[in-house]
């Protein structure tokens, strides 16, 4: 088995889901191979510490009883005659047409279960990446040189979720720019600081896609360790936050300044 094939049952193989054969290929291929081990290890490090177990969703439940009190008021609620006939099959097409979305939303929900097991791991690459390249100067900034209220309004005109920028209340931290970038498929606002002279790198992404992360809600602070970088994820005021750097908590200043209290973070608990 190669890494591409093992990385394909990496996530079936952390739920205990593959075939006896099948399980013992993936565990000879990573009894050889360092990189794969880590992998798994970082994944099962992570969903310990920070990821909630998967619940079911309870959306589908609810659409499930407005149905049941709509139809028979739509039968019911009529008087006798063609009209009645006409609006009962009417209220069965209605009641029908719901009864696919439940199916679909459900399908949906079923798909961000599965699907949302390697976005944080993916969320924390695409991060430390995007942080390369715009300390790299890869990536060029929209705006430049603007107070943080400038760039809020700036990001406030072109995203749909809420970004809220701290001021800057540290002598030595400097907002050198901002764009609007990617992680993976999710659009955020991609923030480019100087602390002391250190690149820090502040990705707030909508509420939705972090929600999404299904982490746990505490400790506060995610701290990973990913290729060098510091990761810091964490969640406020209706959006979700995303800090790299080389430097630690100190890359805290961003948000804080250094006299505020800060809860503790934790070590980081998983690497990558
Ligand atoms: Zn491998």
């Amino acid at each position: 088995m190669d890494c591409d094939t093992a990385k394909s049952k990496l996530f079936p193989y952390v739920d205990g889901e593959l075939a006896t054969e099948l399980r013992d290929q993936v565990e000879a291929h990573l009894a050889r191979c360092g990189a794969c081990r880590r992998l798994v290890d970082f994944e099962v490090a992570f969903r310990e510490t920070y990821v909630d177990r998967l619940r079911p969703d309870p959306a589908p439940e609810r659409v499930r009883e407005q149905v049941a009190t709509l139809l028979p008021d739509l039968v019911h609620g009529q008087r006798a005659g063609r009209t009645q006939r006409w609006l009962k099959r009417l209220a069965l097409g209605v009641g029908a047409a719901l009864l696919v979305a439940i199916g679909l939303s459900a399908g949906v929900a079923l798909q961000s279960h599965l699907g949302t097991r390697t976005t944080l791991a993916e969320l924390t690459d695409a991060a430390v990446e995007q942080h390369q390249k715009l300390v790299r100067d890869l990536l060029p900034p929209d705006i430049k040189d603007v107070s943080p209220k400038a760039a809020e309004e700036w990001f406030r005109k072109r995203l749909a979720f809420n970004v809220s920028l701290p001021d800057l209340k540290t002598e030595g931290l400097r907002l050198l720019g901002g764009r609007i970038s990617h992680l993976r498929e999710v659009e955020v606002a991609a923030l480019e600081y100087q602390v002391d002279g250190n690149n820090v790198s502040l990705f707030i992404i909508p509420e939705e896609a972090y929600r999404q992360l299904r982490l746990k809600d505490k400790p506060r602070f995610k701290v990973v360790s990913h290729r060098g970088y510091d990761v810091v994820i964490w969640r406020s005021q209706g959006a979700g936050y995303t800090l790299v750097s080389e430097i630690g908590d100190r890359a805290c200043l961003v948000c804080h300044a250094p006299h505020e209290k800060l809860e503790p973070l934790p070590r980081p608990s998983a690497h990558l």
